[in-house]
């Protein structure tokens, strides 16, 4: 030891500090300042009956929103879900009888390029698209980031573009046949994606996390975000459709669970979150949890 010179005891002190230091930080990693979510509505659906989205509802008629999010990120900007096809403004059509079955609003001013520039963005201000599912009302406007990581289950993916045996009408396949590559590419991804078989901590801080839920769907995907100020946000998707299926564990209607075991699954995964770190939840389609929460261009932060 008695070899050892100042300078170099100096220098070996200063390494220390330095791997003490980058421990202390990895270990006290947390959601970065500048984040924000931004909370929008697609084409609200609707009247239609209760008993879709709860088993044993009353025969009262809905109308919902369908929620999609922006978080602001220094790491990039992430949007989660992404809607109705904005083709149904002009073109009924485009969702065949499905169109008279959800009767999507039309307004043009529900169109996402124009929401976006609520909050001063265009679709290349968007560096991750997460989708929460590939229903025709949440993978509906995903071909307006082609510049975007696109953010999937292997499970999702498959069942989209080949659903089994029951599920195929609320999948739109003219929505997402632009993520395939073209004749001839050995890989089927036409844009940058991130093909997930279980969860993920999007930037590795912890701030946006995305969960696996068989769920709705086979690839259902929960988004965790986790923001400086307000805390924790659970985003569902359609892993739960209202505040009061969650509370009761109530199922929706057969026709809209791929897996009823991983749907109650996915509701506790959800509590055991919400509870643990005192968050809110949003879902996509709850009127009066969507009417109590701000709209962009407002934010949490
Ligand atoms: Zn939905």
């Amino acid at each position: 030891m008695r070899q050892i010179g100042l300078g170099r005891w100096r220098l070996g002190m200063a390494i220390a500090l330095v791997l003490a230091l980058g421990l202390s930080s990895r270990a006290l990693a947390a959601s970065p300042e500048g984040m924000r979510l931004y909370v929008f509505t697609s084409h609200w659906l609707g009247p239609f009956a209760k008993a879709a989205l709860q088993t044993g509802a009353p025969n009262v008629p809905v109308t919902i929103p369908v929620a999609f999010f922006v978080i602001k990120h220094p790491k990039g900007n992430v949007m989660f879900d992404t809607g109705v096809n904005d083709k149904v403004i002009k073109d009924p059509n485009y969702w065949g009888p499905l169109f008279q079955v959800y009767k999507p609003d039309q307004k043009p001013s529900l169109a996402m390029l124009t929401q976006l520039r609520k909050i001063g963005m265009t679709p290349r201000d968007i560096k991750y698209v997460v989708l929460g599912h590939m229903h025709l009302d949440h993978a509906g406007n995903v071909g307006l980031f082609p510049n975007a990581t696109v953010v999937f289950q292997t499970s999702e993916v498959e069942a989209a573009f080949w659903p089994p045996p029951g599920a195929a009408s609320p999948y739109i396949t003219a929505d997402f046949a632009m993520l395939r590559a073209g004749i001839g590419n050995p890989l089927p991804n036409a844009q940058k994606v991130i093909q997930l078989n279980g969860d993920l901590d999007l930037f590795g801080d912890g701030s946006i996390y995305i969960h696996r839920s068989v769920s709705h769907t086979p690839g259902s995907e929960i988004m965790v975000v986790r923001l400086p100020h307000t805390g924790t946000v659970v985003l569902t998707s359609d892993a739960c459709y209202l505040q009061e299926n969650l509370d009761k564990d109530i199922l929706p209607s057969i026709g809209l669970v791929y897996s009823p075991a991983g749907t109650l699954e996915g509701y506790q995964w959800i509590k055991r979150v919400r509870d643990a770190e005192n968050g809110d939840v949003i879902f996509a389609h709850d009127p009066d949890v969507f009417k109590a929460h701000k709209h962009a261009p407002e934010y949490y932060d």
